[in-house]
C-alpha cells in the first residue's frame, strides 16, 4: 500500500544528504568533542562549523546557539531560567503554546509561586494584542512566552510587533519558533527575541537534537551540571552527528526555501479547493488567509459520530496525517488549541490537522479527499 504523509508539523522525513552527512560523521567523526588528541579535536571542530553555518542561517552570532536534546528541553531550560536567573514575577503567555511551554510555565509557576498570566486568544486563533499591552502596563518583571507559528492551526504571531512590545515594557520575551525555523527568514540580529528554540526533526533533520537562541548578554544558568561542554552551561557529551545533521538540514531548508515554499503554498490552495468541490463550504480553523504555509486545520462538515472514527479510517488506508499535536493524536479529547478557539458546536465536529511539506504532491491530496469521501 502506498503511504501518504501529511503529518509534517508531527515530524518530518529526513533529506538524503542529512542521512549521509550523519552516516559519515558517525563513521568518520567518532572522537570525543572534549578529547585534546587530533580525532577529538576534529569531531569538536564538526560541531563547532556546525553552530556557525546554522548562525549564518539565522542572522545570529554562533555564540548564541546552544545545543540540547530538542525543543521541549530548550523552551524548560529557558522558562526556568527566566525565573531563577532573570527573577521574572510574572510569565504571560497563552492557552494555545505547546505543551512544551504550556506545562512547563504550569509546573514552574506553582513550585516558585510565580503569576502565571493568558493573554486572550481571538476565535481566529491570533493573540489579542491590545490584551497583552494591557497586561504589559503592570510593572512586574515578566517573561513573555508566545509561540511564532501554531503547531496545530499554523495562526502566525508577528515577532516584531510583539518583542517591540517586549521591549517598551521591560519584558524577556521568548518565542517557542519551533514551527518557523527552516521554513521562514529569520535574521536575529534585528529581531527583538530574547530566547528561541528549534528541533531538527521538524525541518527534515534528525530527531532528539536541537537548539536554544539566547541573545547575546543574557547569562543563563545550566539546567543540569557535570561537563564543560557548550560553555557549561548545557553539559553532556554532544551528540555529534546528530548536531551536524541539523546543521546540514538548516541549510538545505535555506538555499531550497523560496521553491519549496511556493510548491507547498500551491498544494495548501489545491487543498482546500478540492476539499471544498467535494465537500461543500470547509471552515478552516484559524485563518486560511494568513496563516502558515504548510499547516491547513480543517472543520469537516461530517456527523459528530465520525470524530473517533475518521484518522483510523485514514491510518487504514496508508494516509498520515492528525487531529493536533502528535502528542494528543490518539486521544478522544478536543484539542485544547480548538478549544480555545472554536464554539461548542463545532468542537465536536471533525477537524483534521493536513500539514504538508516539499515531499507531498497533488496526488497525495487527491487520495486524502478519495479517502474522506469514503469516511
Ligand atoms: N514546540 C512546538 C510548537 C512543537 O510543535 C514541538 C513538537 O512537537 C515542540 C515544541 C517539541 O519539540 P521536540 O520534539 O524537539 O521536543
Amino acid at each position: 500500500m502506498k503511504t501518504v504523509y501529511l503529518d509534517n508539523a508531527a515530524t518530518t522525513q529526513l533529506r538524503p544528504e542529512v542521512v549521509a552527512e550523519m552516516a559519515k560523521v558517525l563513521r568518520d567523526d567518532y572522537g570525543n568533542p572534549s578529547s585534546t588528541h587530533s580525532i577529538g579535536r576534529h569531531a569538536k571542530s564538526v560541531i563547532e562549523l556546525s553552530r556557525k553555518s546554522i548562525a549564518a542561517n539565522l542572522g545570529c552570532s554562533a555564540q548564541e546557539i546552544i545545543f540540547t536534546s530538542g525543543a521541549t528541553e530548550a523552551n524548560n531550560w529557558i522558562i526556568k531560567s527566566a525565573i531563577s536567573d532573570f527573577k521574572v514575577e510574572r510569565i504571560i503567555t497563552s492557552k494555545i503554546e505547546h505543551h512544551a511551554v504550556l506545562e512547563t510555565v504550569e509546573h514552574l509557576g506553582q513550585e516558585y509561586s510565580i503569576d502565571v498570566q493568558f493573554v486572550n486568544v481571538k476565535p481566529s486563533g491570533e493573540i489579542d494584542l491590545t490584551h497583552l499591552v494591557n497586561l504589559l502596563s503592570e510593572n512586574t518583571p515578566t517573561l513573555v512566552s508566545l509561540m511564532h507559528v501554531n503547531n496545530e492551526v499554523g495562526t502566525v504571531l508577528d515577532l516584531e510587533k510583539v518583542g517591540n512590545l517586549c521591549k517598551q515594557y521591560g519584558a524577556y520575551f521568548h518565542s517557542d519558533t519551533v514551527q518557523s525555523i527552516g521554513k521562514t527568514e529569520f535574521n536575529f540580529k534585528e529581531l527583538p527575541v530574547d530566547f528561541a528554540v528549534a528541533s531538527a526533526h521538524k525541518f527534515h533533520g534528525p530527531k532528539g537534537v536541537g537548539f536554544a537562541y539566547i541573545r547575546k548578554g543574557l547569562l543563563v544558568n545550566p539546567m543540569f551540571f557535570g561537563g564543560e561542554q557548550e560553555k557549561g552551561i548545557r553539559p553532556g557529551t554532544e551528540s555529534v552527528h546528530n548536531i551536524s545533521g541539523m546543521a546540514k538540514a538548516l541549510e538545505l531548508s535555506y538555499s531550497n526555501l523560496e521553491s519549496e515554499r511556493s510548491q507547498i503554498t500551491g498544494l495548501k490552495k489545491y487543498a482546500i479547493e478540492l476539499l471544498e468541490n467535494n465537500f461543500g463550504p470547509i471552515k478552516v480553523n484559524g485563518s486560511a488567509k494568513d496563516g502558515f504555509y504548510n499547516i491547513l486545520n480543517v472543520c469537516l462538515p461530517m456527523d459528530e459520530q465520525k470524530t473517533i472514527m475518521i484518522l483510523f479510517h485514514l491510518d487504514m488506508k496508508g494516509i498520515a496525517v492528525s487531529r493536533g499535536s502528535a502528542c494528543q493524536s490518539g486521544s478522544a479529547k478536543p484539542s485544547h488549541v480548538l478549544a480555545e478557539m472554536l464554539s461548542d458546536e463545532d468542537i465536536r465536529k471533525p477537524s483534521l490537522r493536513i500539514s504538508f511539506s516539499h515531499y507531498n504532491s497533488a496526488a497525495d491530496i487527491d487520495a486524502l479527499v478519495e479517502a474522506l469521501k469514503t469516511v
